[in-house]
């Protein structure tokens, strides 16, 4: 009964808020440098996407990913212990349908066409423009 209350006042709110009516997409962030998830992480919340995990390197975004199972991937491509085409191509194993989009830097043309060819969906170029990040995270979730 509580609960019903509950979803009935969770219903009248009419909120343009997709995380309060439990359809946010998550996002698992990788980037070995903690400013940048951070500022990956501010993008996304202000856009109403929730984080499902952050990973420092490619060995712990294999296992975040497991763990959290995450509508999408934010990958950075230079990364200690394994970088991020090489965790790329593990996520896909496990999940061919996995969704992942590369974060490059300037001069990486070459590494962004290997990850393209490995089933990246997209990629986005650092600095990062949080108009190109959030629009690179709703195609690829399209
Ligand atoms: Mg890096």
């Amino acid at each position: 009964m509580i609960a019903l209350v509950f979803m009935v006042r969770f219903e009248s709110k009419g909120s343009e808020n997709a995380e309060e009516k439990g359809m946010a997409k998550s996002v698992l962030i990788c980037d070995d440098a903690a400013f940048m998830r951070m500022m990956i992480r501010d993008i996304l919340t202000k856009n109403g996407f929730v984080v499902a995990a952050e990973a420092e390197n490619g060995v712990k975004a294999i296992e975040k990913y497991q763990e959290t199972h995450p509508d999408l991937v934010l990958m950075d491509i230079t990364m200690p212990e394994m970088d991020g085409i090489q965790a790329l191509k593990e996520i896909r194993k496990l999940n061919a349908n996995a969704q992942v989009v590369m974060c490059s830097a300037m001069g990486q043309q070459a590494m962004v066409i290997e990850s393209i060819q490995a089933g990246a969906r997209d990629f986005i170029v650092k600095p990062f423009q949080a108009d190109r990040v959030i629009d690179a995270v709703r195609k690829a979730l399209e």
